[in-house]
């Protein structure tokens, strides 16, 4: 693997764990770009769709098939579905098992399929369950593994080439993983944009896509038992349509930042700063360490618009942002700008939208 990344912002595994023991590795045994499809209770993560439609842009190069690979259980939509989001072919392993998600079970079976079948380029998303587990597939099979990718593409001889901001977003280094395979990357949810499934298609040859593979995991081995599960805040907020954000300038006072976001239907999320405060939970954090978000409307209260914020929200629609300082570098990226004290502001624009009904 060569990487022009600093040590730390990848899993370079090759160096420690013995893959020159291992011997030579067949370059050439290896082919197919494969992309997990994360699926819970029923509820497929939007980012596998993200990377399925990515992935054809990577197989339309280098003329391999494009393969689903979906582990749960009771997953007969989920695997028609990704057919008609274009996978050339499904792998599933259904079995109770993988309900909920443990990392040993499905670290275990992903871990032998790749060991069986030997796909050439592997994306996962960046979610937790995919960073989660990524780990225990890539050490073992000796993967090149970087993680938190942001931008995806291959070479003419189908080298991916996984690339992700790198020494505090200054620079966007190129991960390669030229001698071992699969090639593996966790890419950030929201950067990609899903495709249409096409519900018209022929799927008359559907049961030759699909192969049903041997589940090699027993309840009896798994090492691990979910006694309880808390769930927390489950807004998925790299799938709103309309967004709140509030920076370190709210001071605290999210009142009015709520009173315009429900007027908007939207949700709230914030900058780091305002993570950092403690006024809006982590998984909120729009940004380079937080999430990418493409709303159709994002409006920016208090925020000054650091790159590192600017890079979780700049693919979205329509920016508006309300700031005191008129030479805040937000409104450089901003379609409308407000000077002015969101305080002041929010709740005239939240009685105007109700006012309008909009
Ligand atoms: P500030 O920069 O303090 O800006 C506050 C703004 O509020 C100012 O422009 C001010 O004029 C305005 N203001 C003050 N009072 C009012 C008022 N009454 N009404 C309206 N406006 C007002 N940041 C992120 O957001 N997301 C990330 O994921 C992220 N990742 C990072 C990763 C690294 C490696 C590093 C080094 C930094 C990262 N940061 C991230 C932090 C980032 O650099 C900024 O520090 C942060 O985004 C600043 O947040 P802010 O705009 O809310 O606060």
């Amino acid at each position: 693997m060569s990487a022009s990344d600093d040590a730390n912002d990848t899993n370079d595994t090759n160096d420690t764990n013995g893959a020159d023991d291992a011997g030579g590795i067949d370059l050439e045994a290896y082919a197919d770009v494969w992309v997990f499809v994360e699926v819970h209770d029923g509820d497929v993560m939007a980012v596998s769709w993200e990377l399925l439609e990515e992935g054809k842009k990577l197989t339309a190069k280098t003329g391999e098939d494009l393969v689903a690979l979906v582990i749960g259980e009771d997953l007969d939509a989920v695997v028609r579905e990704a057919l008609e989001r274009g996978a050339d072919r499904v792998l599933v392993a259904d079995d109770p098992v993988f309900e909920p998600y443990r990392a040993d079970p499905y670290g275990a079976q992903f871990r032998a399929m790749v060991e069986e079948r030997k796909p050439s380029i592997v994306l996962i998303g960046g979610t937790h369950t995919g960073r989660d587990f990524a780990g225990r597939v890539a050490v073992p099979t000796h993967a090149g593994l970087t993680a938190d990718v942001t931008e995806i593409d291959v070479d003419d001889d189908g080298l991916l080439q996984a690339r992700r901001p790198a020494f505090g977003g200054d620079i966007l280094a190129t991960i390669l993983c030229e001698e071992h395979r699969p090639q593996m990357a966790t890419v950030r949810p929201g950067v990609f944009e899903p495709g249409e499934p096409d519900l018209d298609g022929d799927f008359a040859t559907v049961d030759e896509a699909i192969t049903a593979v041997d589940v090699v995991v027993d309840e009896s081995e798994t090492i691990s038992e979910v006694l309880e599960r808390n769930v927390g805040d489950t807004t998925d907020i790299t799938e709103a349509d309309r967004i709140v954000a509030v920076g370190a300038g709210i001071e605290g006072d999210l009142e009015p930042a709520i009173d315009l976001a429900e007027a908007l239907g939207a949700e709230l999320v914030a900058s780091r700063a305002a993570v950092d405060e403690g006024w809006v939970d982590g998984s909120r954090q729009v940004g380079q360490t937080g999430k990418t978000v493409r709303p159709e409307l994002y409006v920016a209260l208090g925020i000054s618009g650091a790159i590192q914020h600017v890079e979780g929200m700049n693919k979205s629609g329509t920016v508006i942002a309300i700031n005191t300082d008129p030479n805040a570098p937000i409104f450089e990226h901003a379609d409308y700008g407000i000077v002015g004290d969101f305080a002041d502001v929010c709740p005239r624009l939240a009685k105007s939208l109700r006012e309008r009904d909009l």
